[in-house]
């Protein structure tokens, strides 16, 4: 398989070449040539797979030429009940007579990420040791990534991960998950300053490409295409438990952010497998709603980015929405630069309302959006009628699926996260504590790793060059 950038000016190059990689040397994001195509006698042979055999048969062609032996290892390796709390790994879980979530949230870090890092830990790992490479990831987070990140790279030979966080403006829960960790090879990096200080000082370590190639630096953001392909594996996993018959129809909603997680639903559905319409959720901040209703693109700044009960949907730019269009415009690369580089410097929006691509993509994908008041609205429903706990993230995919449920099409809701993470928005929605896995109980009252940096990135590069 090989892979082209978006913006049409980098070489086709192999999986390999790119799973240590973020963005193309052209600033675009990578896609593979074409999509394996999946027909109904490969997915009813694939009923009969468990969790690891089917990511097996999924990933194997977007990694080929891959070592058959060596990627079945990885994937039993990451898909266990030890991790991910059940031999199902993603769960069908009925909500009401309509709607069912589709669980993939029971990983270490309780939120979907956990699916497609725990096997990125190992993909890298394994890139590594094959050239005797080490690999220094640098990133910032406002919550889930850094932990889901950590968790995937702890122990893991050759790697190190410096991770950013705004100093004292993560929840009480999602700090002593990153800071608890105590694994050498992980360094808390608290930085006094917001979100957008830390990813600033990451933007800029990245820039400095004496610096990076000196020590390796390479990042972990939700546009590492493995991360994607690893996401396309429980959609295809999720329709064969929810439907009677392969080729029955089904309705996929998802809460999306920098629309990496309905990307992999979308990249499932050219691939073949039988999905009908996918629905797109946002929080307030909601620039792919207002997309897919307008057909206009208009990233927001920093200041517009509301922060809101469902944070990790705090976005004020799509980082994957690239990719949507370009295949979306038949992988026209000079067009997708043309919108995505000229367009947005130039205008700070796109619009394409009137290009016959946005029929498609209307055809395919409707959105809608939620806010604090209905998301608690929809937590206390979900609490009260079907004794069913959600998250807020899961909530607002829930609120906008119910304005979209048709007759005689089940509807399945990716359950992005566990309500244990969120406990404030909980209690407030239904005065429950939620329940937290037995590992998870005395969290907060752990010793803490972390380091206190000031908001400069001299600082940032020297406790890097101290410690690898
Ligand atoms: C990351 C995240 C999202 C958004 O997913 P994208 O792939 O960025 O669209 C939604 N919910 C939760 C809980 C998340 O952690």
């Amino acid at each position: 398989m090989k892979y082209l950038s978006t913006r049409g000016e980098a070489a086709a190059r192999s999986f390999d070449d790119i799973v240590l990689e973020g963005l193309a040397p052209d600033g675009g994001l990578y896609l593979p040539e074409d999509y394996p195509r999946l027909d109904r006698a490969q997915l009813q042979a694939w009923r009969a797979l468990d969790y690891a055999d089917l990511a097996f048969e999924v990933l194997r062609p977007y990694l080929a030429p891959a070592d058959d032996a060596a990627l079945r290892a990885l994937v039993r390796a990451t898909y266990t009940a030890q991790t991910f709390g059940s031999d199902d790994i993603v769960r069908i879980k009925p909500l009401d007579a309509s709607i069912s979530l589709l669980g993939v949230s029971e990983g270490p870090t309780l939120a979907f990420k956990d699916m497609a890092l725990q096997l990125l830990g190992r993909l890298f790992e394994h890139a590594l040791a094959s050239g005797e490479r080490e690999l220094n990831i640098v990133g910032a987070t406002s919550g889930d990534t850094g932990s889901a990140a950590e968790y995937a790279m702890r122990g893991r030979r050759g790697i190190r991960v410096f991770m950013l966080s705004p100093f004292g403006r993560m929840s009480a829960f999602q700090t002593a998950q990153m800071f608890s960790l105590d694994d050498p090879n992980i360094h808390n990096l608290a930085v006094q300053g917001v979100f957008d200080t830390c990813q600033d000082m990451v933007k800029e370590v990245s820039a400095d490409l004496e610096f990076k190639r000196r020590h390796s630096i390479g990042t972990i953001n939700s546009i590492n295409w493995a991360r994607v392909v690893a996401q396309v594996v429980y959609y295809v996993a999720g329709y064969l438990r929810a439907v009677d018959r392969v080729g029955d129809p089904l309705d996929v909603t998802v809460p999306s952010g920098n629309f990496g997680n309905i990307l992999a639903a979308h990249v499932a559905r050219r691939m073949g497998l039988p999905l009908r319409r996918l629905v797109l959720a946002t929080n307030e901040n909601n620039v792919l709603d207002e997309f897919f209703r307008s057909g206009v693109y208009r990233p927001r700044t920093a200041e517009q980015t509301q922060q809101t009960s469902s944070p990790s949907m705090d976005i004020s730019k799509a980082s994957n929405f690239e990719r949507y269009v370009f295949d979306m415009l038949g992988g026209d690369a000079s067009r997708t630069r043309a919108l995505f580089v000229d367009e947005l410097q130039r205008e700070g929006r796109f619009d394409l309302s009137a290009d016959p691509a946005f029929a498609r993509m209307r055809d395919e994908i409707v959105s809608g959006s939620s806010d604090h008041a209905r998301r608690l609205s929809t937590i206390g429903e979900a609490w009260q009628r079907n004794r069913v706990l959600i998250d807020p993230h899961t909530a607002d995919g829930v609120a906008v699926a119910r304005t979209h449920v048709e007759p005689g099409v089940p509807m399945l809701v990716v359950e992005t996260a566990q309500p244990a993470k969120f406990a404030d928005t909980i209690r407030e929605a239904t005065g429950q504590e939620p329940a937290r896995p037995q590992a998870m109980r005395d969290l907060e009252s752990r010793p803490q790793h972390f380091v206190v940096l000031p908001p400069d990135v001299d600082a940032l590069k020297s406790y890097i060059a101290a410690h690898c």
